[in-house]
């Protein structure tokens, strides 16, 4: 057991997960050097979708779910893409997956993300009042359907959220095609208001400037192939054949964590849902955020364009892009909008969700009292990822978690 605050931390992974850690392990004190095997934000944090939407933070296996999952393997171009050939580790995943369907599990999960979600927000405004050069929008999301029935059902859904204590007021608005970038067959929007969005990779890369301002290290192309610990230290064992050594580690890579936390007692596994994104030009900017929720595809304002993503599809994290994919989301939305220039498409991107199969991230201390993991926050690894840096380096820094973390334990079974 370590019995003082480690001084020096080797954090890998530079999302936005390990770089919020790395922030608020210096913020407490530490020394900290943080490893990836390519360049900053070059995993999930980089392409998605941007938004910092706390009171839309739910669990992804909900009541249901598994119609998705049917229509997944027989459907090429369902929003949920499941290969028909299933190796054991995803059929493992998919089977705990939907033992968490249940109205009962959803709840049990969505109370125990609360904690996180309600404090998400001051999470960036705490980083971008200390410095870190980035911009937090706050913007409605708007909502579009092509039927009453789905609005209505959506609607009945968001006032449920609010009832069980999300942080969230929507209303229903009059002429849908007036508040974003909707095509007439939107009939019905529905407006979710104090939200907010950033452009993730500019936050990622300013949260590693910060980093490296406040006297930290970032070591890019730098693969760890394993990690060690004994009385007195912890290292890691790099591609390149070098040690590192620190008074602590802690794994912060994305889908690939299982790699390098399996043998410390993280069993749960984490399968990488990978979602695609790229970028359009638009004839105006929206309001806001853009959301078909029956075509599960998301747009956020990006560089005075629109970045529009979505789909699930449940491959290997370093499986090359596929672009039929990306033309499946294109095509889900293009006769839902306007003002779009699709000869525009560019910047086509894939990245790798970390999804757990109880949709719990894993965040605390591995079997090793000097190993730590912070990951598998899926779907909403950009709103949670400030404020799960502030509470693991608070548990890294004092030795004790924080009851927020009660419910994240990554030794879990
Ligand atoms: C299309 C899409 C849209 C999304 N939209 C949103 C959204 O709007 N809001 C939201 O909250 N979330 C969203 N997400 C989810 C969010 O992007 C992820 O949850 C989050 O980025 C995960 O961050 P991370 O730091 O854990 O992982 P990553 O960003 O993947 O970082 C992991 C890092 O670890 C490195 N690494 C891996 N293995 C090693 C190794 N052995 N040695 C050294 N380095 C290693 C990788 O190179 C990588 O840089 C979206 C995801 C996708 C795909």
């Amino acid at each position: 057991m370590t019995t003082s605050a480690p001084e020096s931390i080797l954090v890998v992974g530079a999302g936005i997960i390990g770089l919020s850690l790395a922030w608020h392990l210096q913020e407490q004190g530490a020394r900290v050097t943080v490893l990836d095997r390519g360049i900053v934000g070059q995993g999930a944090s980089w392409g998605n979708a941007g938004w910092v939407s706390p009171g839309l933070v739910t669990p992804l296996a909900e009541p249901g779910a598994w119609r998705h999952a049917l229509k997944g393997l027989v459907d090429r171009d369902a929003p949920l893409s499941i290969p028909a050939r299933l190796d054991p580790k995803l059929l493992r995943f998919l089977l705990r997956f939907s033992h968490n369907m249940t109205a009962a599990r959803w709840l049990k999960t969505l109370t125990a993300l609360q904690p996180l979600t309600h404090l998400a927000e001051q999470g960036f405004a705490e980083l971008i009042a200390a410095g870190v050069h980035a911009t937090l929008t706050p913007a409605p999301i708007n909502l579009g359907f092509t039927s009453a029935s789905a609005a209505q059902a959506y609607t009945t859904e968001l006032a449920h959220l609010r009832h069980l204590g999300q942080d969230l007021s929507f209303t229903t608005t009059s002429d849908p095609n007036d508040t974003a970038l909707f095509a007439p067959a939107i009939m019905h929007a529905v407006r979710v208001d104090g939200q907010s969005y950033i452009d993730p990779g500019a936050f990622v890369l300013a949260l590693a400037q910060s980093v490296r301002d406040r006297g930290g290290q970032i070591v890019e192309n730098c693969a760890v192939t394993d990690v060690q610990d004994d009385a007195v230290s912890a290292s890691v064992l790099t591609a390149a054949g070098e040690t590192m050594r620190a008074d602590a580690v802690a794994l912060a890579t994305g889908a690939w964590l299982p790699r390098l936390s399996r043998r410390l007692g993280v069993k749960v596994g984490v399968q990488s849902g990978r979602g695609y994104s790229f970028t359009v030009d638009t004839a105006r900017q929206p309001t806001g955020a853009l959301y078909f929720p029956t075509q599960r595809v998301v747009g956020t304002p990006y560089r005075g364009a629109l970045r529009i993503a979505g789909t699930m599809e449940f491959q290997h994290p370093d499986t090359p892009l596929n672009s039929r994919r990306a033309n499946s989301v294109r095509n889900a939305v293009h006769p839902l909008m306007t003002g779009v220039d699709w000869s525009s498409m560019r910047d086509v991107w894939v990245g790798a969700r970390p999804v757990t199969p109880d949709g719990l991230p894993l965040i605390g201390r591995t079997h090793s009292s000097r190993v730590f993991a912070s990951g598998g926050h899926g779907m909403w690894g950009v709103v949670l990822g400030p404020v799960s840096g502030r509470l693991l380096a608070q548990q890294i820094m004092t030795g004790s978690a924080p009851d927020e973390l009660t419910h994240f334990d990554p030794t879990r079974r």
